[in-house]
């Protein structure tokens, strides 16, 4: 019996319950689809999927299978390949938003199969920690509480597979639609990929090794390179679990390594915004609490336009826009504050900056981009209150004191503002050496901000 694993976002053998269950199944034909909508709606997080399959092709060879990819729309690439092999079933996993199978369901069915959706190895199930009475959990640190209670379930090993009497055709793994919808320099962002299972493995092994105490404080220094984990890319396509990172993770700790603690819970923050968005799954288009939707957000624009290139005038919020841009990568504490500045500071509608994150970033999610951009816009559930607003001076001042950060992407002869200016396209070229003024006063942006904040606030 043939039946067919669809790596939807899961570009791994390891932990995978949706290939364990194909395998037990069948021989198993190993299915990726280069869907159009992705690469035109999320570039970046496309190329960085179709990095991450010639080594799961690889792995794949190494256990007498291979990697068959497909370009098009997944429910009409799936009937397709259900006719051509005869495959009973379709495994895959539950894709984001979580809910929306219905179109795949009925196209398998159509084809003459059935489509199994498997849950993600995320931490824990869906809707699977909730409060005392029953309820999901609105604030972080009693979800965290709670989950560091629950048992993690083992992650699962990869299984043995076994060949289809034959293969389908591939179109290999080029995804010249996703290169195509951007105007960036991607080889780039490849200088700053290692895709790969084995690669995130190897990386998961060298962050556990360094991690001790430095990284509670050293996370929030975006110079700081070694300091966090850098697995979000791997995450985010499905190049590693979390289960396998938290029980790597807590071995680590009983052989005595330091901070692994503080890890743990930011890993956390990745289930709680998938819980979010599982509950809500329109958070990354309304406001979570309702009523922020009439605040007098601004539109999209020239200010939002120079927020896009790194051309504020503001040092942290353009050094971290042009890393973004270069790199499909942005350190944590510098999308705080670039995503500050332009919902308070310029009071641009966050929708603008989660959009432009989802085109630029690698690591896109749209669980995680939605809950910190609401977070930042003090919309959401467990928000940061819309009138603390990030001076983004002081913030460089306390997090990158030696200015390594800044002078990374902002001088002109540095290896990071050469790589920008090779990934910009032609109509972003300006004079590196250009000082811009700030585009805004800090104090006049943030009391702009308050009074806007203070008139919606008495509006009834
Ligand atoms: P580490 O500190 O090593 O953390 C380990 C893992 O924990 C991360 O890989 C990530 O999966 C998870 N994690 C850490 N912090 C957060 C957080 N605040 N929210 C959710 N999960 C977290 N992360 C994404 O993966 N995709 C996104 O699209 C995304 N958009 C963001 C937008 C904004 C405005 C902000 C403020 C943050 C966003 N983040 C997003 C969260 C965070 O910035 C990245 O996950 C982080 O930079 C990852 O670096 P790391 O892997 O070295 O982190």
């Amino acid at each position: 019996m043939t039946v067919i694993c669809w790596f939807r976002r899961v570009l791994r053998l390891d932990d995978h319950p949706a290939l364990a269950a194909a395998a037990k199944n069948g021989a198993v034909i190993a299915l990726a689809i280069l869907d159009p909508a992705d690469a035109a709606a999320h570039p970046a997080s496309a190329q960085r999927q179709a990095m991450a399959l010639p080594p799961l092709d690889a792995g794949l060879r190494a256990r007498g299978s291979r990697l068959i990819v497909r370009r098009g729309d997944p429910a009409t690439v799936l009937a397709q390949v259900v006719r051509d092999s005869g495959a009973v079933a379709v495994h895959t996993s539950q894709g984001l938003p979580f809910a929306g199978d219905d179109g795949l369901q009925a196209a398998v069915a159509g084809a003459g199969a059935v489509l199994h959706v498997h849950p993600l190895a995320d931490l824990v199930p869906r809707g699977s920690v909730l409060t005392g009475s029953g309820t999901r959990f609105k604030v972080f640190t009693p979800f965290w509480r709670a989950l560091r209670r629950t048992p993690i379930a083992e992650p699962l090993p990869a299984p043995r597979l076994t060949a289809p009497p034959a293969w389908p055709a591939s179109d290999g793994p080029d995804w010249p639609e996703a290169r195509r919808a951007m105007d960036r320099g991607w080889d780039v962002v490849a200088r700053h990929v290692r895709a790969g299972e084995d690669a995130a493995l190897d990386q998961l092994e060298a962050f556990l090794n360094r991690i001790t105490a430095r990284y509670a404080e050293g996370r929030n220094r975006p110079a700081d390179d070694d300091a966090t984990s850098g697995l979000s890319d791997a995450l985010a396509v499905g190049e590693i679990s979390a289960r396998r990172i938290w029980h790597r993770a807590m071995a680590a700790q009983q052989d005595g390594q330091g901070g692994i603690e503080d890890f743990l819970r930011e890993l956390a923050w990745r289930d709680f915004a998938r819980d979010l968005f599982h509950a809500s799954p329109n958070i990354d288009r309304t406001c979570w609490r309702p009523e922020w939707n009439d605040f007098p957000w601004r539109g999209d624009g020239p200010d939002a336009e120079a927020w896009r290139r790194g051309r504020t005038g503001i040092a942290m919020v353009d050094a971290g826009m042009r890393e973004l841009f270069a790199t499909g990568r942005m350190h944590n504490r510098v999308r705080m504050i670039a995503a500050s500045f332009l919902v308070k500071h310029l009071m641009i509608d966050w929708r603008v900056g989660l959009d432009w994150f989802a085109r630029c970033l690698t690591d896109w999610d749209a669980a995680n981009n939605a809950m910190n951009w609401q977070w930042v816009a003090g919309c959401g559930p467990d928000a940061s209150p819309f009138f603390r607003v990030f001076n983004p001076d002081t913030q460089g001042t306390k997090f990158d004191a030696r200015r390594r950060y800044r002078d990374l992407w902002l001088d002109p002869d540095a290896v990071g503002a050469q790589e920008f200016a090779d990934a910009a396209p032609r109509s972003w070229r300006v004079d590196p050496h250009d000082r811009l003024a700030p585009m805004v006063d800090l104090d006049t942006g943030r009391q702009r901000a308050l009074d806007a904040y203070g008139r919606f606030k008495r509006r009834d």
